[in-house]
């Protein structure tokens, strides 16, 4: 029996995709074969990743100035690989407003100079700071923000107004859960283990004017150029073939349910089911307030270590798994990810007043 996966990534999958790959899976069409056996150079899968990018393109309406690249190493390899290809000045600006945009930060400091314009480090990060304009460096490579921090369950209510400078975001945990305009990026990149597909693939969607040459006898390895992906169409060595697949079959399933504004109503829907809950609970708290709250990640704590404890094994034994909190927040954190349907929401909500009622 599948239980109701909160995990924070890896996550839950469309239970239609899964159906779908599992129809799919020793046969792919009429070719004999599964996607996973496939060359990446055939007719076949190359038909597979052109319907998965142009999904991807209408989904998420990427005017035809931007590339979308296929990658592998995670969001953690984009961490190295902005600085690396579009630190020109060697000066960056960065918000820090959890774990992955402190990491994002640190790497940069590899390449150039790292500056953070603002942080909510003094409350652990249960909230996103206010952002002073006059701090930001007018003459930076880019502006650096972790839309949605997976760990804290806080994301930027608005976006940043960086002028010319072009705005990078870490995207992992909120990608295709609401409507973006990615013309207001330069770069957008997401490990897809948390709303796109299984793991192992990175999407980045970058402007075109900020990918750049670099000379014969760089030290940038080839793979960490994104002119090699873009010039290879995602191909220049062998791209993870069947997370791309599933990709495609996600993006479809999106497109079925009514594309990115009809998700952002359902997961809109699920939170509230959510957090009104924890509003109103005597036992359980949301530990982030107001605008800054996440669609996507609800941490929640009940004020008692032990008493947390016991409410994520009952619950798991009640089919509910992956709820505790990450190791540096504790307590409990709901992952409600486009694939969690609203029914996995409202059984949650009902598990919990029975448990506070018990307890
Ligand atoms: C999960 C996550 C990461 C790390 O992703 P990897 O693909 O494991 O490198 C980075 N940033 C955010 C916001 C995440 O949620």
């Amino acid at each position: 029996m599948r239980v109701y996966n909160f995990s924070a990534g890896p996550a839950v999958l469309p239970e239609e995709v899964l159906k779908r790959a599992a129809e799919e899976m020793l046969e792919y069409g009429s070719s004999g074969q599964s996607v996973m056996e496939m060359s990446h150079r055939s007719k076949e899968y190359q038909a597979i990743i052109d319907s998965c990018e142009a999904s991807l393109r209408k989904v998420m309406n990427i005017p035809d100035n931007y590339k979308v690249l296929f990658l592998q190493g995670g969001a953690s390899m984009q961490f190295a690989m902005v600085p690396l290809n579009l630190m020109k000045k060697g000066r960056a600006d960065f918000v820090i407003t959890g774990q992955w945009a402190t990491k994002a930060y640190k790497e940069a400091q590899r390449f150039g100079t790292a500056n953070a314009v603002a942080s909510s480090k003094d409350k652990t990060f249960s909230y996103i700071p206010e952002l002073d304009e006059s701090k930001f460096d007018k003459d930076a490579d880019y502006f650096h923000i972790c839309l949605n921090n997976t760990i804290y369950g806080t994301r930027f209510p608005k976006l940043p107004e960086t002028g010319n400078v072009p705005l990078v975001a870490d995207m992992s945990s909120c990608i295709l859960s609401e409507p973006v305009d990615v013309s207001k990026f330069g770069l957008i990149y997401a490990g897809a283990q948390k709303n796109m597909g299984p793991a192992g693939l990175t999407v980045v969607i970058i402007r075109e004017d900020l990918i750049c040459d670099f000379p014969e006898d760089s030290k940038v390895p080839t793979m960490l150029q994104y002119k090699t992906h873009a010039d290879n169409g995602s191909m220049f060595n062998t791209p993870p073939t069947y997370a791309i697949y599933i990709l495609g079959l996600v993006l479809e399933w999106i497109k079925g349910k009514g594309g990115l504004t009809a998700m952002k109503e359902i997961n809109e829907k699920k939170a509230k089911i959510i957090y009104d809950f924890l509003d109103n609970s005597s036992m359980f708290k949301a530990t982030v307030q107001g605008a800054d709250r996440s669609l996507m990640n609800i941490p929640f704590v009940t004020g008692n270590e032990e008493l947390d404890a016991k409410f994520v094994a009952e619950a798991k034994k009640n089919g509910f798994v992956n709820i505790k909190g990450h190791r540096s927040v504790g307590g409990m954190r709901a992952s409600i990810y486009n694939a969690m349907p609203v029914e996995g929401c409202e059984a949650l909500v009902r598990f919990m007043a029975d448990f506070e009622k018990n307890n």
